[in-house]
Order: C-alpha cells, then sequence, then structure tokens
C-alpha cells in the first residue's frame, strides 16, 4: 500500500530523526515528535487538529485513506438526543463549531437542514413518552402528536402505521467529508503530518519515550492517542495499557434507488425504539436497520438479513415499495464501553498513553467539543470553561473509571 501525506507538502516541525536497524539488520528512520496520533478517523483528524498548536504531530492511518472505517460509513446526523447530560453537552457545544468553523476550514456549510421526525406504533406510546423526558434537554423544544402531523411532515407515511410522533425540527445532516478534510487541511497547514497505509505493529515505552513501529518505519513521540476506533483495546494491549473492555458493534445500511420520487427535502424518520431510520441520501434514500451486533473490529460488511427486515420495516411504515435492486450496502463498527460513554483521558497504567476512544454512536457529532477536551487533558489543563460550566467533568470520561474490568 503506498503511504501518502496530506496535501504533499512536507513543512515539518518534527523535533529530529535519527537511524536504527531493525530485526534483519537493515537500517529504518526513527521519526521523533510530541505527539503520536493513531487512526485519521474523525476522532484522530480532530484532536491531531487542535494538539498541532502544543508541538508536532504525527497522525498515522493503518488505511489507504482516512475515514476508511466508521467514520466513512455513518449516518452523518446532528441531533442533540442522548440520554445523558454529558453527552448532550458535547453535542451542544459542538454546534457552535459546525456553524462558525475557521475560515477556510471548508468551502460549504458542514450543516444542512434536515429535522427528524421519531414514529411510535400503538404499542410504543410509552417508549414515546420516555424519550422525550430523558433524552431531550429542552421537551419544549420538540413537537408531539399523532399521524396528521406526521403526515404532514413526510408524505410517504401510512397514518394507519403512525399512532404517536415527535417532530425535532433542529436536527441536521453533517456534510462529514467535508467536516473530516476541514480537520485534516486545519492539520496540515499547521504543519501537522498524516502518513496513510501505516499500521502501527508494535509499542514500547523506554526512557519516558514510546516507541512505535510500523512496518515502514520506527517513530519515537512523547505522548501516544489511541484513537483507533474498533481497535482502540488492540492498541492499547500492545501498549500494555488497561483493558477498556471496548465492544465494536455492527451497525448496517444501504441506499434504495428513489426513482423519480423527489425526497431530498424528506426529513429523516426513526422509529422510536431504533428499530430502523432511513433519511434522504444523494437523491435516494438511507435505510437503516439500526441493529447493534457485537463483532470482532474488522473491515465489516452489511447483514443481508438485517436489510431485509429494515426494508420490511420501511415497507409496513410508508407507501414506499422496493421493487428494484436496492443499491450500495456497507456497514460499520460503533464501538462502546460499558456504560456507553467515551473514553478520554491518559492510562490508568501506561504512562504518557491517552485514550480518545468509545463514541459509539456520536463521533461525528461531538468530535469539535470532545477534541478540544482531549486536547487539553492531554496537556494537562482543565476542562474547557463551556464544557465545565454545563457540567462535564474528567472524571466521568477517564479511562480510569474502567480499572474494575476483568483483565485490566
Ligand atoms: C451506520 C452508522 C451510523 C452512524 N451515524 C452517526 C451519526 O449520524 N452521527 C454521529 O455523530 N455518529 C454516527 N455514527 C458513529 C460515528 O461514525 C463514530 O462514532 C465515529 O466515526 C468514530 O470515529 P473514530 O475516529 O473513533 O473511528 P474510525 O473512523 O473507525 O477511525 C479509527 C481509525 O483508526 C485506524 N487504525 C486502527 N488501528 C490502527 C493501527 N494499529 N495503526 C494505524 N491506524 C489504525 C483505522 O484504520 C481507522 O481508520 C454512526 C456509525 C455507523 C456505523
Amino acid at each position: 500500500m503506498p503511504s501518502t501525506t496530506y496535501g504533499g507538502a512536507t513543512d515539518l516541525h518534527w523535533q529530529g530523526w535519527s537511524r536504527t536497524t531493525n530485526d534483519q539488520g537493515r537500517i529504518r528512520n526513527v521519526i521523533t515528535v510530541d505527539f503520536l496520533v493513531i487512526g485519521a478517523g474523525i476522532a484522530g483528524a480532530s484532536v491531531a487538529s487542535e494538539l498541532i498548536r502544543h508541538g508536532s504531530v504525527l497522525l498515522l492511518e493503518a488505511e489507504d485513506h482516512p475515514g476508511y472505517h466508521t467514520t466513512g460509513r455513518s449516518a452523518s446526523m446532528f441531533l442533540e438526543f442522548h440520554s445523558d447530560a454529558t453527552l448532550r453537552a458535547l453535542v451542544r457545544h459542538s454546534r457552535p463549531f459546525f456553524d462558525s468553523p475557521p475560515q477556510g476550514f471548508a468551502a460549504q456549510p458542514i450543516l444542512g437542514n434536515r429535522g427528524v421526525l421519531f414514529i411510535a406504533r400503538s404499542d410504543q406510546l410509552n417508549s414515546l413518552a420516555r424519550i422525550i423526558d430523558k433524552n431531550y434537554e429542552d421537551p419544549a423544544r420538540v413537537l408531539r402528536g399523532d399521524h396528521r402531523l406526521a403526515v404532514s411532515k413526510h408524505p410517504a407515511l401510512r397514518p394507519e402505521s403512525v399512532a404517536a410522533c415527535l417532530w425535532d425540527p433542529d436536527a441536521m445532516d453533517i456534510d462529514v467529508h467535508a467536516l473530516l478534510h476541514g480537520f485534516l487541511r486545519a492539520f496540515h497547514q499547521s504543519g501537522g503530518q498524516l502518513q496513510t497505509g501505516e499500521r502501527v505493529t508494535a509499542l514500547r515505552r523506554d526512557d519516558s519515550c514510546w516507541k512505535a513501529r510500523t512496518d515502514k518505519a520506527d517513530y519515537r513521540a512523547s505522548v501516544i492517542i489511541n484513537a483507533a476506533g474498533a481497535w482502540a483495546d488492540e492498541v492499547g494491549r500492545m501498549a500494555g495499557a488497561q483493558k477498556i473492555g471496548l465492544v465494536p458493534k455492527r451497525r448496517s445500511a444501504c441506499i434504495i434507488p428513489a426513482d423519480t420520487i423527489n425526497v431530498a427535502k424528506w426529513p429523516m424518520v426513526g422509529d422510536v425504539d431504533e428499530e430502523f431510520y432511513f433519511k434522504p441520501d444523494a437523491g435516494n434514500l438511507l435505510l437503516s436497520p439500526a441493529e447493534e451486533t457485537p463483532m470482532q473490529p474488522c473491515d465489516v460488511y452489511a447483514d443481508e438479513l438485517e436489510i431485509a427486515r429494515a426494508v420490511a420495516c420501511l415497507e409496513a411504515a410508508t407507501n414506499i415499495r422496493v421493487t428494484r435492486k436496492i443499491g450500495r450496502q456497507w456497514a460499520g463498527l460503533r464501538s462502546f464501553v460499558e456504560d456507553k460513554m467515551p473514553v478520554v483521558g491518559y492510562d490508568a497504567k501506561a504512562d504518557g498513553f491517552f485514550w480518545l476512544a468509545g463514541q459509539g454512536g456520536d463521533g461525528i457529532q461531538t468530535s469539535p467539543a470532545l477534541a478540544r477536551l482531549a486536547a487539553a487533558l492531554v496537556m494537562d489543563e482543565p476542562v474547557p470553561d463551556d464544557l465545565a460550566s454545563d457540567g462535564v467533568t474528567r472524571e466521568v470520561l477517564s479511562p480510569k473509571r474502567l480499572t474494575n474490568l476483568k483483565n485490566s
């Protein structure tokens, strides 16, 4: 696999480089940086763009291009909707960045209007009441109604299949490609370097310095930032770090061709118990069975049975009939620890090893706030004021909360 740099320039602020020999006696360059970030998904790209203000940063990505795994496979939604107040705060405090990113960050707006309609059958009315109470900071912001509200917001819904619904007008589409490449561009313009096609295969700490090995080179860094997504526990194991008990969970999606129907302005529709959801995607419909199937970290594929189940749900809830071949199908791994909160902070066992993992289904929409928080904690600074004043603490996200796990 080719190893590429972002944008091709090499205006770096490396601490330096030297040469060593590997086990076969071949000479290998050793590059030394302040911060080595493992994984160029949204987590690694966003934190690298923050850390570059504090020193030299190298971002290493195993695949040929950034965002290849979960980041490139999401439903791209911004939704201030979560049962946990800290996660809601992280979403809320990401919004100003999305609305007004730094100059030159992206050629187009990061967010686009969408809206989401949560629908409930008559046997799901309790679930609807529960999510209004638990998942919204300000329930007055959303509208509750019956099938008439549902059909007024979404012309394809069948009135007889919707007993009640919830309309959240503030849900937005996120342009994930523009966001990821905005972070990478900012990182690169400040002297950061992205190396793709380089998988970290070994980590060792000597003399207060980390040594990382890939099949191409050796690196030395004062701090390792583990932003390896579904592989974060594997990377932690290489470093002799604590186990955080990360469980990657598959979620499939597919494209339903819209033929001649103009779906562009339709809102997202989600079943209130997360049995399926669908939303417009580049003139067609993105449909997901919203499953959460535990998997080993891998290049995951869509599950055809789950896709078939989602199609059945779509046909039951709407007038849409899937008569043509389903388009592209894919799946991504949403990774969770036991309490389903992100893991952000220094490891309990391995000095200078920092976790930025476990973002589950919220890693895109929380990335600006999480990256600022992570960079502050890497530098041993306090939680940024705006997050602290909204109840975000280092303890609630610290990996140290997970130290009681077996084999930690
Ligand atoms: C179907 C689906 C829908 C979703 N919808 C939304 C949504 O609407 N809104 C939202 O906010 N979130 C959503 N998410 C969740 C979101 O996509 C994730 O939380 C986020 O992408 C995680 O980013 P990451 O950078 O941690 O992981 P990844 O994007 O997986 O990046 C980790 C990177 O680390 C690299 N890596 C691993 N090991 C190594 C190694 N040893 N050396 C070098 N590199 C390594 C991998 O190759 C990978 O590129 C969704 C996810 C799915 C699957």
